[in-house]
């Protein structure tokens, strides 16, 4: 089950290779607990390709422990592409406590991240009934 595309620590694309040929990382050391705090603390890394690689992932991996996080960056970021990806993923994860954030984005938001908030929204509800 493991959705290894990116080495978790210096988040170079990786593909299906089991050690990082970047920095030597062998991700078939890591427990799936530390990918995901890895994941975590890359929602705030300073290349912005790595959130939004970091949110996506946590998304397919439906992470419950990721909601929270996923809210505040959605929330504060200035970064379009990574507040889409944080929609993408809570969308994903379908949990209700980004209900009020998706909301909001749905009215308020650019573009790209209503649309995504839209069909968060809608992944959301749809789940509940
Ligand atoms: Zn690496």
């Amino acid at each position: 089950m493991a959705i290894t595309h990116f080495c978790p620590c210096c988040w170079s694309e990786i593909g299906a290779e089991p050690v990082c040929v970047v920095c030597g990382t062998d991700v078939r050391d890591l427990s799936p607990e530390s990918y995901e705090q890895k994941l975590l603390q890359a929602l705030y890394h300073p290349e912005p390709t790595v959130p939004v690689r970091a949110a996506i992932i946590l998304g397919e991996l439906g992470s419950k422990t990721a909601v929270e996080p996923l809210i505040q960056l959605a929330a504060f970021t200035s970064d379009l592409y990574i507040q889409e990806a944080a929609v993408v993923a809570l969308g994903r994860i379908g949990d209700a406590r980004a209900l009020p954030l998706l909301n909001q984005l749905n009215r308020e938001g650019a573009l790209r991240v209503r649309i995504a908030a839209d069909r968060a929204l809608k992944a959301l509800t749809r789940g509940k009934r």
